[in-house]
């Protein structure tokens, strides 16, 4: 998708739910996001980038329920350490809230009353799980048992090892209480329901303008085709936004996560000092591209229910939806109950996060799965930072710096401006797609070709010459270093730090992370001191 210049553009990322310590799944998302937004700043958007903790919801109740403290203790913990994750994997949201925030609160009840208000909602008598027991309703992680759809072994509210599906309350076959492990029976209850089938038709037009990447898009589809059933939006627990006018009750948890996005760019807006109502450009006037990234398990909320919900509110719809796809390790499912799981913070501790960030957008394609393998990792960081990149950076480097000191003087020639324009042109393609392997690839092709160019011209010889060899030294020095700025300008997005090593060693006086695509074309200053060149990056065994 082309996004038009003169329109703001805000991007989120899906929400952690703030459970448990961050792994490369969640990785899978964030890291392809911030590179997206680095990027687009670069030719010459203005963006606002956002995420938050996602705080609500029974798994958060249970673990807390199980420690013996309060909901909030749990989510305080994890919520910081996501964000100390992501400051040290550079993934720079301008702001991370959380969504039990006073303004998302205020927020959720003001969208509740707006679907209420358009008679979106309606109540109804409905068959709830419930443990005589512990004499208790289970609303959603409270109660197991089996997907009325495929038989597999699911979870209240989503069948997570088997199809997929989310599952109504009332809709589990054969529940057990989670909490004592008994045999659990339905009770009817009074319940809320959100009106989603009055939104069929619309849904299937937005989806086909809806941009972003086909597996979102499709999926929802296919969706709306079938069938489209009312959503419960109430539940019975404690912890959460109360739904309007029931003290008993709360919002399920995935009507006021994604109703985070809007209340922290208000969140933002006003930490900028902005107006008050100046959120309502993005989420209420249409001047905004909308763009989200989420994993495929959470394509049907965000195609199917999110914009519904939006559409009956009176709010702007979002304009593409970026599915990444899930993440497998060693060949096996994922799982953290059976410890096939990467950490983030482990690998932090061990590895430079600029090669994490590399390594997740240049194993797979972003909507296919990414298999994580310690080989692959070591294999990219040998065979292409280490052999290519960190390699076309020090040996240029290191020439030009013993024997110039400083950017010799020169041309830019015909075929060093033409690979340049090249890669820019497939780096904005690859953006246009969210093709971010392709994006590498452009960058790490114009990388290579520095090295070709640097190998053929043979500048150790020349350098040795007479006044004309060593001329056409200085030529070739200069068209190298250009390159070299080229290659750092295209990879900051995805290795910001070690981008500005190489912009330091550049003797670039400016800042790397704010510099534009259009500086690519413009040659690199002669005269300008060049700093002692250092290695890259490490070989790993
Ligand atoms: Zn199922
Ligand atoms: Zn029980």
């Amino acid at each position: 998708m082309k996004i038009p210049q003169d329109k703001l553009v805000l991007v989120t990322s899906a929400l952690p739910y703030v459970n448990g310590e961050c792994h490369i799944g969640h990785l899978r998302t964030y890291v392809p996001a911030d590179i997206y937004v680095r990027m687009l700043r670069k030719m010459g958007y203005k963006v606002i980038f956002i995420s938050g903790s996602d705080t609500h919801g029974t798994p958060i109740v249970l673990s807390a329920e199980a420690e013996g403290v309060t909901p909030e203790v749990v989510v305080e913990r994890y919520h910081e350490h996501f964000k100390r994750i992501f400051k040290a994997l550079n993934v720079n949201f301008d702001y991370y809230g959380r969504t039990d925030s006073v303004s998302n609160h205020k927020r959720t009840e003001e969208i509740v009353e707006n679907l209420i208000a358009g008679g979106y909602v309606y109540k109804k008598k409905t068959k709830q799980a419930y443990c005589n027991t512990c004499g208790r309703f289970l609303p959603d992680r409270y109660v197991e048992g089996r997907c009325p759809y495929c038989g597999a072994i699911a979870r209240g509210d989503e069948c997570d090892q088997g199809c997929g599906k989310h599952l109504e309350p009332g809709e589990i076959e054969e529940p057990r209480c989670k909490i004592c492990g008994s045999a659990a029976v339905f009770k009817e209850q009074e319940h809320f329901f959100f009106k989603l089938s009055a939104f069929a038709e619309f849904l299937a037009s937005y989806l086909d303008t809806l941009g972003g990447t086909l597996n979102a898009r499709n999926y929802a589809k296919e969706w709306v085709k079938r069938e489209l059933r009312d959503w419960c939006i109430t539940r019975n627990l404690e912890w959460g936004v109360k739904f309007p006018g029931r003290d008993d009750l709360v919002v399920y948890v995935w009507v006021d996560a994604p109703i985070g996005y809007i209340s922290f760019t208000e969140e933002l807006l006003r930490e900028r000092g902005e107006k008050g109502d100046a959120w309502a450009r993005y989420w209420k006037d249409n001047e905004a591209t909308i763009i989200h990234f989420i994993g495929t398990d959470i394509i049907y909320h965000h195609c199917i229910f999110w914009p519904a919900m939006l559409k009956g509110a009176g709010y702007s719809l979002p304009s593409a939806v970026i599915a990444s796809g899930m993440v497998k390790i060693n060949g096996k499912t994922f799982s953290k109950s059976r410890g096939n799981v990467v950490w983030a913070a482990e690998f932090l501790e061990r590895f430079h996060p600029d090669t994490l960030r590399y390594y997740i957008v240049t194993q797979s394609s972003h909507t296919k799965e990414l298999d994580f393998s310690w080989d692959s990792f070591f294999m990219r960081v040998n065979n292409e930072l280490v052999a290519i990149l960190g390699n076309l950076a020090y040996r240029v480097l290191t020439f030009a710096y013993k024997n110039f000191g400083a950017v010799p003087g020169g041309e830019i020639e015909e075929e060093v401006k033409a690979a340049i324009e090249t890669a820019r042109d497939d780096v904005i393609r690859a953006m246009e797609d969210y093709e971010f392997k392709k994006l590498v690839d452009a960058a790490m092709g114009l990388a290579d070709f520095g090295n070709s160019y640097f190998q053929r011209e043979e500048p150790w010889h020349l350098i040795k010459g007479g006044e004309s060899d060593r001329r056409r030294c200085a030529t070739i020095i200069k068209n190298a270093l250009q390159i070299m700025k080229s290659v750092c300008i295209l990879l900051e997005p995805v290795m910001p730090e070690k981008m500005a090593e190489v912009w330091y060693q550049l003797g670039m006086k400016t800042d790397i992370h704010e510099t534009k695509l259009e500086e690519l074309m413009s040659p690199i200053e002669e005269g300008q001191k060049l700093n002692k060149p250092k290695m890259l990056f490490q070989r790993l065994n």
